[in-house]
């Protein structure tokens, strides 16, 4: 049985394998032992199983899926957003939004109409 606990648990075995291939003495030819870099915590991990990335599924291969996320995250940086009232930058919770706050967007909408009506009685 080639899987993660027995990898885990017998690193030293597949160090031996490893170093043997390496060193091209006979290691079992069934043994196609790879040394990898844990893509969670960087150690150094030895491995015979091909799509392996991590040195122990239950130990890193959360974490460098939630490290991938965070990058991922970090690529995409939030969008900011000038507030047309006070002049506050912000990140707006919806994409069209133009006011950093109620207040504003209310002294927005006050403003607007107060110009309305001295628009209106300008005219008259
Ligand atoms: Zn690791
Ligand atoms: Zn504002």
């Amino acid at each position: 049985m080639w899987n993660c606990d027995w990898e885990y648990q017998h690193q030293d075995v597949l160090k031996n394998c490893y170093e043997r291939k390496m060193a091209g003495r006979p290691y079992g030819k069934s043994d196609p032992v790879r040394k990898i870099i844990c893509e969670g915590c960087g150690c150094v991990f030895y491995t015979r199983i091909w799509s392996k990335k991590y040195c122990y599924y239950k130990k890193c291969g959360n974490t460098g899926y939630k490290k991938q996320l965070i990058q991922r995250r970090l690529a995409q940086p939030p969008r900011t957003q000038v507030c047309k009232v006070c002049g506050n930058t912000f990140t707006p919770k919806r994409s069209d939004a133009l006011y950093c706050s109620n207040a504003c967007r209310q002294r927005a909408y006050r403003q607007s109409v107060t110009d309305k009506t001295s628009g209106h009685d300008d005219h008259l």
